[in-house]
């Protein structure tokens, strides 16, 4: 029979009832030490206590009044985000599929309203990863999120990622925009060249096209600048974020330029929940965090400690680890043996990892790691290689 919950998910048998910055326990009393962050999505570990106070504070105050009416919390946090950004607009939502798709609308509407109603296709990397609703595994292109769900949304091409000239090539009169990661995340930790990802803006300039960066995993100081394409001198036209954007509370947002949102007027689109009073007092306060002096320099500091500890402990095994790739706190372990198996010895030995495309196993520890709290999950990672190679 059926689980009550629908079975489209390869669970792991572990629950857990309760987590304290980078630790969860599980309900069997185990103690975890939380490397995956559900995805990149509790950034600043768990039960941040800034975090739990803003939420009771609004919880006490109002919850949900709509986008009939202004919303003064998406009035803070859209100022906050333009301040930080390229950009100079905000249209808040609930995950990173909808602040993907509320992309894909936007580049298709700033051309149309632009005059040019033929220009609505979008080159996408092959390997890319933008969401599970009907546009956005049209632009990830990959069979297993396909398969079964055609027919396919209509207008998304797909290039080898890094490739420019294979890129430059792919684009004509109907193309709209590039829509990339900077780093491919669910498609192994990929990081895009920074050479590479600049030439995109050029490209984009040169054809008067949109250049989309979808930021919902690198984002939110999860590679040690804010946003990850800041630390390149490449500024997007419209941008997705969301994962550690809420810390854990279910929020996107789709960040713009002026010029790209100029379709984007009352009616355009839409969402119930989007920005609602909750999402945006924690999305304040974690930006609040973020933004606070120091905070993200020491995601650099501390991710070059675990990198070179990394290094360290998986060099005597080229047998099980291939390569260490990423950027700062998004680290892909490339294996040669099974990812699968190394999570679960990972896993049984007190430390959450997750898994990637290409046999990757992907490190996304909170941002609040601590120095100790990295040299304890060197040890587990040692100790479960020695086992593996034995
Ligand atoms: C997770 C992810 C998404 C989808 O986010 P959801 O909140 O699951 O809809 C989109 N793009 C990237 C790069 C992601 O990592």
């Amino acid at each position: 029979m059926i689980s009550t919950v629908m079975p489209t998910y390869a669970r792991a048998n572990l629950a857990f009832e309760r987590g304290e910055g980078a630790y969860l326990w599980s309900t069997d009393g185990k103690k975890y030490l939380d490397f995956g962050s559900g995805v990149a999505v509790t950034a600043l570990g768990h039960c941040h206590p800034r975090l739990v106070k803003a939420l009771q504070e609004q919880a006490a105050k109002v919850w949900h009044t709509s986008n009939m009416y202004r919303v003064p919390g998406q009035e803070i946090v859209s100022r906050k985000l333009v301040d930080s950004t390229f950009a100079d607009t905000v249209f808040f939502c609930n995950s990173g599929a909808e602040a993907m798709e509320c992309s894909i609308k936007m580049a298709r509407k700033y051309h149309y309203d632009g005059g040019d109603h033929d220009r609505y296709r979008i080159i996408c990397a092959i390997g890319g990863f933008h969401g599970r609703t009907l546009a956005t595994i049209a632009a990830g292109g990959q069979e297993k999120h396909l398969k079964g769900f055609a027919p396919v949304v209509e207008g998304f091409d797909h290039v080898p990622y890094g490739n420019l000239n294979a890129l430059r090539d792919a684009i004509g009169p109907n193309t709209a925009a590039i829509m990339v990661e900077p780093i491919q995340g669910e498609g192994g930790i990929v990081p895009g060249d920074p050479d590479y990802l600049r030439r995109l803006r050029q490209t984009a300039d040169e054809f008067g096209i949109l250049l989309i960066f979808d930021e919902v995993q690198t984002g939110m100081g999860r590679t040690g600048s804010l946003f990850a394409h800041q630390r390149l001198g490449v500024a997007p036209d419209i941008m997705g974020a969301a994962k550690g954007l809420g810390g854990g509370f279910p929020v996107g947002a789709c960040l713009a330029t002026e010029k790209a949102a100029r379709g984007m007027t009352a009616g355009a689109h839409g969402s119930t929940f989007g920005g609602n009073p909750l999402a945006m007092a924690v999305a304040d306060t974690v930006l609040d965090v973020m933004t606070e002096e120091g905070f993200l320099d020491r995601v650099s500091s501390i991710s070059n400690i675990l990198r070179q500890g990394l290094e360290r402990v998986c060099a005597p095994y080229p047998k099980i680890i291939a390569e260490i790739r990423g950027v700062g706190l998004m680290i892909g372990l490339k294996c040669v043996t099974p990812n699968t198996e190394l999570i679960e010895k990972l896993r049984d030995r007190g430390l959450l990892t997750v898994g990637a495309g290409d046999n990757v196993v992907r490190l996304l520890p909170p941002l609040i790691i601590t120095e100790s709290e990295v040299n304890h999950a060197l040890a587990i990672l040692s100790e479960t290689l020695a086992e593996v190679a034995a």
